[in-house]
């Protein structure tokens, strides 16, 4: 069977036919199946939905209890027959509950990994490639400059400025939903055991990740908390949030910032980022090409990104490959690539739980 009668693009996103559900769907539709939480991906207003136990709690806890007519969990692994295709959803690494979504029909296999990563995160399961024939991939850091350390190494920078810097407040810029749990997680890993404060954006998420088994230790919430006396202290809040009056009431704050876009160094002391910290999660080019080619796929797809780079790579490989142009992709957290949009947005708008 061909890839393009299993998975076709409509205005609302990737749409199976054979199947009549939509993935990661833009726009409301009867039936969506949604590979993770982002706001990208993952919106309310479904006739029904169709994701890990742990995605539909989050969608919940963004949108409200009743962010979808009927709901469904997808257990890791399970095959579950949609009309004639069957779909399985295995682990993407990407933040908790992620998964991308396996689609088979005719024997023809597609892979939607929605976004993904390779890199170490102790807050969800690692990534697991599943050979393929079609498979459909972002492309944020679809370019060879981007090449993300090993994020233990960019928080032991945090570690080593705490202690250079013991009378300053050490701010933390990280997206609610993934990156801040991600840096809070690998914090405690490494063995630091002082509270860490919180923005109210952050709280919510927080409270969740740990409900879920996620272990972020002591988080209190910076409104429960005199940010004078914060001196040594860790705060983790939205990326916007450093850049206004909020965080100036911390005593001489450092501004840092957890995002893939921080390897471009010049961005990040155009915006003022004292400590930046290249934590994404997303992969980075090296990682895209290797999970290409782990996949065996002999047919690629880029939803979003720096699709051109990669899709001339893929060429190069003997790979075929196309953009998918996909709009409404990419605009939560990393995925906008515009470190000056992620600063410039008020943190008005993230007080209400929402990342821009
Ligand atoms: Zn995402
Ligand atoms: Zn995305």
């Amino acid at each position: 069977m061909r890839a393009t009668d299993i998975l076709t693009l409509t205005p609302q996103g990737l749409y199976c036919p054979l199947g009549d559900f939509h993935v990661d769907p833009v726009r409301p539709v009867p039936r969506a199946l949604v590979t993770h939480g982002h706001s990208d991906h993952a919106r309310a207003g479904h006739g029904a939905v169709l994701a890990t136990a742990q995605t539909l709690r989050i969608m919940a806890a963004r949108y409200g209890e009743d962010f979808a007519g009927a709901r469904q969990a997808a257990r890791l692994g399970e095959t579950i027959r949609q009309g004639d295709v069957a779909v399985r959803f295995v682990p993407a690494g990407h933040v908790l509950g992620s998964a991308q979504i396996v689609i088979e029909a005719g024997g023809t296999r597609l892979v939607v990994s929605g976004d993904y990563k390779r890199g170490y995160d102790p807050t969800c399961l690692p990534c697991e490639i599943v050979p393929c024939d079609v498979f459909i991939t972002e492309a944020t850091f679809g370019l060879p400059v981007f090449r993300h350390p090993d994020a233990r190494a960019e928080v032991d920078k945090l570690l080593a400025s705490l202690t250079l810097f013991p009378e300053r407040a050490h701010l933390v810029g990280a997206y609610a939903l993934g990156k801040a749990q991600r840096v809070m997680a690998l914090l405690r890993e490494a063995g630091y055991d002082r509270p860490i404060y919180v923005h109210g954006a952050m709280e919510k998420l927080c409270a969740l990740y740990a409900e879920l088994g996620v272990d972020l230790g002591e988080v209190v919430k910076v409104a429960a908390a005199d940010r004078a006396k914060l001196a040594g202290e860790v705060i983790v809040c939205p990326p916007p949030a450093i850049q206004e009056v909020w965080a100036r009431k911390f005593p001489d704050p450092v501004a840092g910032f957890a995002s893939g876009w921080m390897r471009v160094r010049a961005r990040a002391r155009q915006k003022g980022v004292e400590l930046p910290m290249v934590i994404s999660d997303h992969c980075d080019w090296d990682e895209l090409k290797q999970s290409i080619l782990e996949t065996g796929a002999g047919e690629v797809w880029v939803t979003h990104g720096q699709e051109d780079a990669l899709v001339h790579w893929c060429g190069t490989m003997g790979i075929s490959a196309r953009p998918l142009h996909m709009l409404g992709y990419g605009d939560e957290g990393e995925d906008t690539g515009e470190v000056t949009g992620d600063l410039a947005a008020p943190a008005a708008a993230v007080e209400s739980g929402e990342t821009p």
